[in-house]
């Protein structure tokens, strides 16, 4: 199964992805945990994308495709995975698509989380992590960002059939039952 999981920041994606790799044993693909990563070992890629992320953009689509398309040749993908965090732009969902179909291949669901924008903010603000992204002012351009380039994302695969839309609001184990009545129909 290769599932896209989608939403604005704060919807919880990456929560409910690491319960969808437990539950389907399937590998998770989490562009912003690589780049996180990357900064942290201080690699060249961190050092390219750290003020990217701190000021709440978007890393270059070249970047990220390279980066995916490179991560997805390793054999823990091979028996499907969750994308998250990826694609964010319209180019960055072309250049997956062709990737997919030079290898006879296609996404097969795109689960989309809806939170309302409050409870967004309020999540983020409350996650104890301390991400540097994490400030009102950064969330603010986040959700900008999110709504100018990213959401068109989804139009370009309600266009596939390929979307369902689930609430991500309510417990967390709520939402998975959601995302499994979902799934299960897929496998
Ligand atoms: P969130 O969904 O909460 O914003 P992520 O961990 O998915 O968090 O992403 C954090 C940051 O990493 C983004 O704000 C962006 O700077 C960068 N990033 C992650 N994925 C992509 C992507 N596909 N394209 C461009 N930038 C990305």
């Amino acid at each position: 199964m290769k599932l896209i999981l989608f939403g604005p920041p704060g919807a919880g994606k990456g929560t409910q992805a690491d319960k969808i790799k437990s539950h389907y044993n399937i590998a998770h693909l989490a562009t912003g945990n690589i780049f996180r990563r990357n900064i942290k070992n201080k690699t060249n890629l961190g050092q390219k994308v750290k003020s990217i992320l701190d000021a709440g953009k978007l890393v270059p689509d070249e970047t990220v495709v390279d980066l995916v398309i490179d991560e997805l040749q390793h054999q823990k993908y091979e028996s499907g995975y969750i994308l998250d965090g990826f694609p964010r732009t319209i180019p960055q969902a072309e250049a997956l698509d062709d990737y997919l179909s030079s290898k006879d291949t296609s996404i097969d669901l795109f689960v989309n989380l809806e939170v309302p924008e409050q409870e967004l903010i309020n999540r983020i603000l409350s996650r104890a992590d301390g991400r540097s992204d994490d400030t009102p002012e950064k969330i603010k351009t986040r959700l900008d960002v999110y709504h100018k380039q990213t959401a068109p994302v989804l139009n370009h695969y309600k266009k596939q059939g390929k979307v369902k839309e689930i609430s991500g609001v309510g417990s967390i184990d709520e939402i998975f039952e959601r995302i499994k009545e979902v799934l299960d129909q897929v496998k």
